[in-house]
């Protein structure tokens, strides 16, 4: 799924009827949660059910259209399918009982409900009867571009600083672009303590000063807005508003600096590499194990995952998840652990004394580790040799590399 996001500007009563939309899906969630907590057992059809029956009970929801209604459901569902996920994994700590939402942000439609401008493209409209009626779309990225069966989900985002629609398109990233001509390096990463990553060729790629000031900006800001909450206070002072709508503004401002910045590594990354192997880390998990820098959350990380994950796909190159364990610990020269504790920077290896900086040997090992990966997924296209054929071929060569070198 590729998302595209445009601004809009509403006029007062469009914005009003962008409300009411989005508190009708959110209403729809919470009566389909209420009616799953009072009736414990039912299932997903039950509730879609129920959701018939609140579109017949009241009229307002009646003028949501149908797909939005459903994706409220559905939404609802998730909630709950995860919490019996937690539970039946018996995941320690929380298990995520589903709650209500009371500041819900957005309304999602399907591929009803709303029509693109046909020749232009330029212009949205919601057909229900919520009476949003038509907006302009404003940004550079063209959707005209795509087929109009390609989008299966618009969502209407109120944000800090206004509203947006977004439109997830489905499509397969190959059919638009052609393969890069293979550049014949494979690289390993490994997220740094000091820098953002550091890779297997020795590079490193250091978290950029703004992003660090903004970051720094946006603390003072949060910490404004918490001194000017009252408890219990209802409602709140005008202060408090303000101090919490600039840090809402301030906090979208990062997480887009955020965003370009791990998109740019990532699609560098995959310009100059055919393979390029991670961590498949656990990044809530880490952030608790303070083994992960300060600078970049969980939310840097997996935006910075699935970008190489994407421009991968689109490039047809290969990223690589490769399991965590024992990648800063192990020798990337000879295999042997080395126990060392975090605050250790250089790994020194006292079985086969290979020194060399902490995070470039474990990007090392990552990649011997993705590589391992590869070399055992059997791959059987049609007419061509099996794997395991494949590996005698190569053991046969290398017996006669080693006779050859003995006898030079
Ligand atoms: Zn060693």
């Amino acid at each position: 799924m590729l998302v595209l996001e445009y601004k809009v500007k509403p006029k007062p009563q469009q914005v009003a009827a962008i409300e009411e939309a989005i508190r009708t899906s959110q209403f729809v969630r919470n009566k389909v949660l209420r009616f799953w907590m009072d009736n414990r057992g039912v299932g997903k059809a039950e509730l879609f059910r129920y959701n018939t029956a609140l579109r017949n009970e009241f009229e307002f929801v009646k003028d949501l259209n149908s797909h939005a209604c459903q994706t409220a459901v559905e939404r609802t569902l998730r909630a709950i399918t995860r919490f019996y996920e937690n539970c039946k994994q018996q995941k320690p700590g929380k298990k995520g009982y589903p709650k209500f939402k009371k500041h819900s942000r957005s309304v999602e439609y399907k591929v009803s409900g709303w029509k693109l401008d046909e020749s232009t493209k330029k212009h949205i409209t919601f057909t229900d009867k919520k009476g949003i009626g038509k907006l302009k779309l404003i940004g550079s990225r063209d959707i005209q571009y795509f087929q109009p069966e390609q989008i299966k989900r618009v969502r209407i985002v109120r944000r800090a600083d206004g509203y947006y629609v977004q439109f997830s398109i489905k499509l397969d990233p190959r059919d638009t672009v052609k393969p890069l001509t293979p550049t014949q390096k494979a690289v390993g990463i490994d997220v740094g303590l000091k820098f953002f990553i550091a890779d297997s060729q020795g590079n490193t790629e250091v978290v950029p000063q703004y992003y660090r000031k903004a970051e720094k900006h946006l603390n003072r800001l949060n910490r404004r807005k918490s001194n000017k909450y009252r408890k219990g206070k209802k409602p709140q002072s005008n202060n408090y508003h303000k101090a919490r709508q600039r840090s809402a503004k301030k906090h979208l401002k990062v997480s887009r600096q955020r965003e370009e910045f791990v998109k740019k590594v990532a699609l560098r990354l995959i310009q100059s590499n055919d393979l390029v192997a991670y961590e498949n880390l656990n990044v809530k998990g880490m952030v608790k194990n303070r083994r992960l820098a300060k600078s970049i959350t969980d939310a840097g990380w997996t935006t910075f995952r699935q970008w190489l994950e994407y421009f991968a796909d689109k490039y047809g190159k290969l990223a690589i998840a490769v399991p965590p364990h024992n990648t800063s610990q192990n020798c990337s020269n000879c295999g042997e652990k080395v126990e060392k504790s975090l605050s250790t920077r250089t790994h020194v290896c006292h079985h086969c004394r290979f020194v060399c900086d902490r995070d470039w040997n474990a990007a090392i090992n990552i990649l011997q580790k993705a590589l391992y990966i590869v070399g055992r997924t059997k791959i059987y296209a049609s007419g061509e040799t099996s794997s395991w054929l494949v590996g005698e071929i190569l053991l046969a060569n290398e017996d006669s590399l080693n006779e050859e070198s003995t006898s030079l």
